[in-house]
């Protein structure tokens, strides 16, 4: 199989020759005075990142999975209340995760395809006036099905009712390549690994966490050792960590962290719903449909594409990776045969874009998806000349 074509899944993502660079480096004693001038700045750029100027930032030598342990682990107990919906394979596993270290957990369903609706937190709030819920989980960014879900809106709910509870949020796939705002929106535990909107190889657990949420650390009664607050806060306190930290990942992270500054937030942001709506004029130019039912929930970062009805859609990201050596996503749980998905976040540009659009019709003309050769990849063409039209004007000016 090539190993030269970039990859069309939502995470891991393409990683930039820089961040690759970045991360390979001669040991160095994490003991050392040296550590400092990566561990600091690394955490300081992920802040940015977050939007949030006094979160604590954790990060551990872990993934994404490691952070939504350690964000119950250090502030509830056993038998504690959680909110949470579930509308996708990720807000899903949280919730076992939840369930699996003896929290209560009170699940809102929603369709797969669906946001999270802010009237359904409210309504389970309201109903809890002896405030058994300890915290509010949402998935800002499904990945299993390309839906975004409007966290201000939950936020607002939660004061609606004046309810006290912690909003932990899951941003794994949306920090970083989407608006993320953790200060304004209240967010008390952020969410997210370095191998998404990061760009990085996977390895690093990334943690925001808010001052309220700080305060609940020595009244939580889960265990943990490994992700314990505490001792990393210690050890960042003395420029150093419990453990052996990831010293050429934090290297990479703060370079990581620095190329999304320097580029702006907002052009970052920008450039994501760009690239997103290429694709999604590429799904429209296919005659199929996503697996988002509305616009509003279209996520910038990751398309899941419904295919008709007799097709399988594991089929696709099979043969697209043993014909093409083309990495797409698979549908996952519910929806798993029904969709594959598109990644389009951290390093991806039109042209790449371009590449898996054409390369995704060879292979659903291969089995038998009625779809028109080049129908896509125009339809996107088409979109993003558009899109860049102000561009040429300049030029010829
Ligand atoms: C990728 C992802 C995760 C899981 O992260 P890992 O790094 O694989 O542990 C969790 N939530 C969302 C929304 C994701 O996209």
């Amino acid at each position: 199989m090539s190993q030269q074509n970039p990859v069309f899944i939502p995470g891991p993502t393409n990683i930039p020759e820089a961040l690759r660079k970045a991360c390979d480096m001669p040991t160095m004693d994490h003991r050392s005075s040296a550590f400092k001038d990566i561990l600091h700045p690394a955490r300081d750029v992920v802040a940015q990142v977050l939007r949030s100027a006094t979160a604590e930032v954790f990060i551990f030598p872990a993934t994404g999975t490691g952070g939504w342990e350690a964000a119950i682990a250090n502030t509830l107990s056993a038998g504690d209340a959680v909110l949470a919906g579930r509308n996708g394979m990720f807000s899903h596993r949280w919730i076992d995760m939840c369930t699996r270290h003896g929290l209560d957990v009170q699940v809102l369903e929603h369709r797969w395809g669906q946001g999270l609706d802010a009237a359904a937190y409210q309504a389970a709030l309201r109903a809890d006036t002896d405030y058994r819920i300890k915290a509010v989980l949402a998935t800002h960014n499904e990945t299993a099905t390309g839906v975004v879900s409007d966290i201000a809106a939950i936020r607002r709910a939660m004061d609606a009712v004046g309810h006290p509870a912690l909003l932990m949020v899951d941003g794994v796939s949306s920090i970083g390549s989407m608006d993320f705002r953790m200060q304004e929106w209240g967010v008390d535990i952020a969410v997210t690994g370095s191998q998404k909107g990061f760009m990085m190889p996977a390895g690093l657990a990334i943690v925001g966490v808010s001052t309220k949420a700080m305060a609940h650390i020595d009244g939580a009664g889960l265990a943990r050792c490994f992700f314990d607050f505490r001792d990393m806060q210690a050890g960042y306190a003395a420029n150093a960590y419990p453990y052996t930290p990831a010293v050429g990942l934090l290297n990479g992270l703060k370079v990581a962290g620095e190329m999304l500054l320097e580029e702006g937030l907002e052009t970052v942001i920008a450039r994501h719903h760009y690239m997103a709506e290429g694709v999604r004029t590429a799904v429209r130019g296919w005659g199929l449909q996503l697996c988002a039912e509305t616009p509003d929930v279209y996520s910038d970062t990751v398309s899941a594409i419904l295919v008709p009805e007799g097709h399988d859609a594991s089929a696709i990201v099979t043969r697209a990776a043993d014909v093409y050596g083309t990495a797409f996503g698979a549908g996952l749980g519910e929806v798993s045969g029904k969709v594959f998905r598109i990644g389009h976040l951290g390093m991806i540009t039109e042209g790449m874009l371009l590449q898996g659009i054409a390369t995704a019709e060879m292979v659903m003309a291969d089995i038998g998806v009625p779809v028109a050769m080049g129908s896509g990849v125009a339809a996107a063409q088409e979109y993003y000349r558009a899109a860049k039209s102000h561009t040429f004007d300049l030029a010829a000016e």
